[in-house]
């Protein structure tokens, strides 16, 4: 299924001051100036999140969360709540980012409990899943991800707006892309994956992403392919001339 309307979203993990809002307003500004069709998202730091929700103001840039807790508050020195997230002005959250799950041994099931979190916050989640490089090269990319992503979809899914990203481990940060050919396999077992878990209605619709070392230069070409709803980007967020040329390569 080929969705003409794709998601970019960028993903600024631990980087991003005040500084860098001059970004989120160059954006902004492209983007007022010649609109895209695409819905364009930044998830910056916590920090900057309300910043850059009023930097973005007009609509044509989304903010949104890298993580929430699964809790709705309480006694959970340094986390952030999802309803805290919404009232800083983020209208998404990315979750279980292959980061995450690697670093603080996040399960599916922590995962699902933070989307049913986040949708209760009225959050938009964007569930992550992923293979390693060891996975990929057994034979399992597509087993692994089809179980991440019926372990990380709560019930609490159905009805309600959310996208899943794949993102190979391998190709995070690295410069590494898999082929076209890699990725619609993997986006077409997402779906069926989906819509086991979900039923056709709420699994057939929701776009899949594709993130890993997306840059201005292979965008046109992963954004083309069969299943690709869209892209999660990192490193190339950070400046907006670089994620510019992602979304106009849509
Ligand atoms: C990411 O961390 O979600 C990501 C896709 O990173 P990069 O684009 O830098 O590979």
């Amino acid at each position: 299924m080929k969705q003409s309307v794709k998601m970019i979203v960028g993903n600024w993990k631990m980087n991003g001051r005040g500084e860098d809002l001059s970004e989120v307003l160059a954006l902004a500004s492209a983007l007022a100036v010649q609109p895209s069709e695409h819905r364009v998202a930044i998830c910056p730091p916590a920090t900057l999140i309300e910043r850059l929700a009023r930097a973005a103001v007009g609509g044509a840039v989304e903010i949104g969360g890298q993580d929430c807790h699964e809790a709705p508050g309480g006694a959970f020195t340094g986390s952030i709540s999802a309803s805290m997230l919404a009232d800083a002005g983020a209208r998404l959250v990315i979750l279980g980012h292959s980061e995450r799950r690697a670093a603080f041994g996040e399960s599916d099931g922590l995962v699902a409990a933070k989307v049913e979190a986040a949708l209760a916050a009225g959050l938009e989640p964007i569930i992550c899943v992923g293979e390693t490089l060891e996975q990929r090269e057994a034979g399992d990319a597509v087993a692994v991800v089809s179980a991440q992503v019926k372990g990380s979809a709560p019930d609490a899914l159905k009805g309600q707006a959310f996208a899943v990203a794949y993102e190979p481990v391998w190709a995070i940060g690295t410069g590494l892309t898999p082929t076209t050919g890699q990725i619609e396999e993997v986006h077409r077992a997402v779906r069926a994956a989906l819509i086991e878990r979900l039923g056709v209605n709420d699994g057939g619709a929701a776009p899949i992403l594709y993130g890993g070392s997306v840059k201005p230069g292979n965008a046109a070409e992963i954004l083309s392919a069969d299943e690709v709803g869209g892209a999660l980007v990192g490193g190339a967020s950070l400046k907006a001339e670089d994620f510019l040329g992602i979304i106009r390569a849509g």
